[in-house]
């Protein structure tokens, strides 16, 4: 590529509002350009790296036995309300309407439409295990988009799911996935680490691993053992250390009120009158993706003003949560992330419990592995705050924890049965008996590891590639582009070196040398040729991006060092 007609130009100064290193170097480099808060267009030289990192994870899903397809980012809302994310995703969903009115989203994820695909085309355990994928683009109306690629409103994402007839065939898909992510991670020269996750709002039992790359930018906090290898996200780490275990009979009881299949007020009303009078319970219900009620201790009464009555608000107020436990002395819960709460019934047991109350009331308190109308809590996280720099490990007692910050550039999820059971993607066993179909998904944010690698890889004058990944293999800088000798030696390495396969950038621009080393740097491609006043003698001047040493070589030198 001839730098002189290259589609995009680098920046001395990124704007003001990016705040992270890789964006600033990003919008500098001509990498990217924001074209709305959270939406990006990815210019030549970020989308020939976007597209290295595509194939290292085209290639380990395709190793690990996945199949690639693409599926429709345009889906109807209709499988949304049958697996009940219509209203539990809240308002990342983007919700849209055609000419018919018919209602659609835009796809955050795709396990309604998967699992929907499933259920149509495998109906024999003969046709499992079985295992997709797609690299596509992901719509999330995040309340926060930032730090460019890294938290985007349009972004890439390779999404798998596997199909199983078994648990212990989801443990070797779920293994299997996660060693294809150790190979991508390392392939791609990310410092990370493999943590046990929150379940957060995808719900579903069994095992997460979030993959985390390690930047002081990170949103989430991991802590490490220094004795054993328990990694944790620390609002896992947080309930490991404070879990309250239930008793069988606990755990009996909470099933037992928790009565999943209330669809409208009447049979809410019912079903409340014909539980003993002496639990306390909040509920909060939704149907047909609308809140529907706030039901209180001892007061049956619906009382919808206490629910922003919009599809897929899903954040009471806090006010109004405060308000409704002064005034009937009981908590209301919430479940899932910041920004993403989905209201639970709380029991006695539970509400017992003092978190219970600060649940309601206060930010980062919040009910982990809840989903409406099924789980119910059985780990709490607490106060994710509380965990310290050398607390003792939980999981072996002698090491203690080392908090890092990470950036989740991909996630392994053991979804079991939730998806399959909603959307109804059952087989028939060997004896002939429907069974629902186990599930795994498994995300790799694309786009989002461009931004994390960047923020591995940089110093003070620009991103430093590894070869793998690197926009080009080698830049070659014409010092003088009106200087014939130098033109004619850079013009041959420029023509010998792609021959060979090699991806070359020529800078041929009518710009000053200094322009052109800072260019150069910034760009961060891994070796760099500079033909200037050497090239009399046949020498050029050859350097690597990641120690900047500079060495005088003849051409032919220079060429096979390259090779
Ligand atoms: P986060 O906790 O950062 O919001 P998530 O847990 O909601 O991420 P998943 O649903 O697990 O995300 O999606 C799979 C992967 O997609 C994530 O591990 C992450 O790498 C990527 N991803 C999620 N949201 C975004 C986003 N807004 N911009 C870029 N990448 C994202
Ligand atoms: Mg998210
Ligand atoms: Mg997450
Ligand atoms: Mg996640």
């Amino acid at each position: 590529m001839r730098q002189s007609s290259l589609f995009s130009s680098t920046l001395r100064e990124a704007p003001s509002d990016a705040e992270a290193v890789n964006h600033q170097l990003m919008l500098r480099a001509g990498f990217i350009r924001q074209l709305a808060a959270g939406i990006y267009t990815y210019m030549p030289l970020g989308r020939r790296v976007l597209r290295k990192l595509e194939q290292i994870v085209r290639e380990e899903m395709d190793r690990a036995g996945a199949q690639e397809m693409l599926m429709p980012a345009l889906q109807p809302a209709e499988l949304w309300k049958q697996s009940g994310r219509y209203t539990v995703y809240g308002p990342e969903l983007i919700r849209l309407k055609d000419r018919h009115d018919r209602e659609f989203a835009l796809g955050p994820t795709h396990e309604e439409v998967i699992t929907t695909l499933v259920k149509n085309e495998f109906s024999s355990y003969r046709r499992l295990p079985v295992a997709v994928y797609q690299i596509q683009t992901k719509f999330r109306d995040e309340p926060r988009p930032r730090f460019g690629l890294l938290r985007g409103r349009e972004f890439l994402m390779k999404d798998a799911y596997s199909f199983d007839a078994t648990w212990e065939g989801l443990d070797t898909s779920y293994r299997r996935m996660y060693d294809a992510y150790v190979r991508i991670m390392e392939r791609c020269g990310l410092n990370y680490r493999a943590v046990e996750a929150d379940a957060g709002a995808i719900g579903g039992e069994g095992g997460t691993h979030e993959f985390m790359a390690l930047a002081d930018i990170g949103e989430d906090t991991i802590a490490a053992c220094t004795c054993c290898g328990y990694a944790a996200n620390l609002e896992k780490a947080q309930s490991r250390a404070e879990s309250h275990t239930y008793t069988d009979a606990e755990r009996n009881r909470m099933e037992k009120i928790h009565t999943p299949h209330v669809r409208t007020i009447e049979q809410l009303k019912q079903y409340l009158h014909a539980e003993p009078r002496d639990m306390i319970k909040t509920l909060i219900y939704m149907a047909d993706g609308k809140p529907l009620a706030v039901l209180v201790r001892g007061d049956h009464e619906v009382n919808e003003t206490k629910v922003k009555n919009e599809v897929g608000a899903l954040e009471l107020e806090l006010a109004d949560a405060q308000t409704t436990t002064a005034a009937t002395g009981a908590p209301v819960g919430f479940a899932g992330p910041v920004g993403l709460q989905i209201p639970v019934l709380v029991d006695a047991a539970v509400a017992q419990m003092p978190c219970a109350i600060a649940g309601a009331n206060e930010a980062d308190y919040h009910w982990k592995h809840v989903v409406p109308g099924r789980d119910f809590p059985v780990e709490r996280a607490g106060d994710f705050r509380n965990v310290n720099e050398g607390d003792r490990c939980p999981q072996c007692e002698d090491g203690s924890l080392q908090l890092f910050k990470g950036i989740e550039v991909g996630h392994v999820f053991k979804l079991g049965t939730k998806y399959s059971e909603a959307l109804g993607a059952r087989y028939l066993d060997a004896n002939g008996k429907e069974q629902p179909i186990i599930m795994g998904c498994y995300g790799i944010g694309v786009s989002r590891m461009l931004s994390a690698i960047i923020e591995q890889n940089h110093d003070e004058r620009g991103m430093i590639w590894s070869p793998a990944i690197a926009p080009y293999h080698v830049h070659i800088i014409a010092v003088s582009i009106k200087d014939e000798v130098q033109m004619r030696l850079a013009e041959e390495l420029y023509a010998r070196l792609r021959e060979r396969g090699i991806e070359v950038l020529l800078d041929d621009r009518d710009e000053r040398a200094g322009v052109k080393f800072n260019d150069s740097e910034l760009i961060g491609i891994p070796i760099r040729v500079v033909v200037g006043k050497h090239a009399a003698n046949g020498n050029v001047e050859y350097a690597e991006r990641k120690d900047n040493e500079k060495q005088l070589l003849s051409k032919e030198e220079a060429f096979s060092r390259i090779m």
